[in-house]
């Protein structure tokens, strides 16, 4: 991509329409554009033959696309699973999942290259933080597990018609989304556009570790996502022994932003606990959580432990899971989830995902 040119990605319709109006040139052509980044998924401005040359000229040498190239890509043996290592413009990478297990083809994406919130089991936080990703970079992670959907849909069945394009964004990749608010939330809105991705109510989902300003800002701006919040402990001296940044936002005021957003937007909150065998996986640890979401709008999603280079724990038994199901259902009305184990054999599960090594 070239330096301090605007990347097409990164900008919403509405720019893109302001910059080439602003140019001279007719709005239709920036409808036509939106639509070849976003349903053509052209990979350049010469695949876009609909757009008059002078205008392809003008985006060519005052705009970037900013694609990122593929360095690495792994198919798990699960067959449903797809990692890709995409190359950044300054030499870093990161990684992004295709998932179509769900019968709909998820993208999950990166905010960061790397990390900086260092949560003990996590890959992401071992490797450490290098740096926010632009929206563009966002963006194009899901453009091209869109361009890859769409190129193989023509080997695909008619009952698997819905995987033909991207269905959901989970913002659960490298990275914190809420430590790069604005960048992510500008990626939201071209993700959400109408006329593009168009990944309406729903289908957009950001996890965060506990940022309580990035919490507390997405409700009082109402922003269109679903929120997932990574507890994996329901007492501060627990949580802060698996995820460091707790000493910053305690597991008290961390409650309190999830009460207040669940209030301000009447938004049930998906909550997430990493299952580590004999760590936060007995009967006691399940009514505690209990008893901290009994009267919020909650859902758990229990994701058995994967396995990351500098963490020794391991994954929770499934009787332990079920259990702690069994209690969170019967003894507080919590419905939960245990996430399906996806990917591992490639690094592509939750908290494996390290770039490049
Ligand atoms: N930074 C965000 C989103 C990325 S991580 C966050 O922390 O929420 C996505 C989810 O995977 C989080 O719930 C995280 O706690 C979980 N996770 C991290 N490492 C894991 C591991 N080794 N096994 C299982 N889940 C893990
Ligand atoms: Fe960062 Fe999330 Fe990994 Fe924690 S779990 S280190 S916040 S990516």
């Amino acid at each position: 991509m070239a330096p301090n040119r605007p990347d097409l990605y990164g900008c919403t319709r509405e720019e893109l329409t302001a910059r080439i109006s602003a140019w001279g040139f007719s709005p239709v052509h920036a409808a036509r554009l939106w639509r070849y980044l976003y349903w053509e998924c052209a990979g350049s401005l010469d695949a876009m033959t609909e757009l008059p040359a002078k205008v392809r000229a003008r985006l060519d040498a005052e705009t970037s696309l900013g694609v990122l190239p593929v360095e690495r890509e792994q198919l798990s043996d699960d067959g449903f699973t797809r990692k890709y290592l995409l190359g950044l413009g300054d030499g870093r990478a990161i990684e992004t999942v295709l998932m179509r297990f769900t019968g709909r083809a998820t993208a999950c994406v990166s905010s960061q290259a790397g990390c900086a919130m260092g949560c003990v089991f996590c890959a992401t936080g071992q490797a450490g933080f290098g740096r926010h990703l632009a929206t563009g970079e966002i963006i194009a992670q899901a453009v091209h597990v869109n361009r890859t959907l769409r190129a193989a849909s023509s080997a695909l069945a008619r009952s698997e018609v819905s995987q033909r394009r991207l269905r959901n964004v989970v913002l659960m990749g490298m990275g914190e989304p809420l430590h790069n608010y604005e960048p992510v939330m500008k990626a939201v809105e071209v993700l959400r556009d109408p006329n593009g991705f168009a990944l309406g109510a729903g289908r957009i989902t950001l996890s965060t570790v506990g940022v309580v300003p990035g919490i507390l800002r997405l409700a009082a701006e109402r922003r269109p996502v679903h929120l997932a919040v990574s507890l994996h402990a329901a007492t501060q001296e627990e949580r802060l022994a698996l995820v460091p940044v707790a000493k910053q936002w305690p597991l008290d005021e961390l409650m309190d932003a999830c009460r207040s957003y669940s209030g301000q937007t009447g938004r049930r909150i998906f909550y997430e606990w990493t299952l580590i065998d004999g760590k936060n996986d007995s009967a006691d640890h399940a009514r505690a959580v209990g008893r901290l979401l009994a009267r919020l709008p909650a859902q758990v999603n229990l994701i058995p432990l994967n396995p990351t280079g500098a963490y020794a724990g391991a994954p929770a038994r499934g009787e332990a899971a079920k259990a702690f199901q069994r209690i969170l259902a019967r003894e507080f009305g919590v419905p939960s989830t245990v996430r399906q184990r996806r990917g591992l054999d490639i690094a592509a599960g939750c908290g494996q995902l390290a770039g490049p090594q």
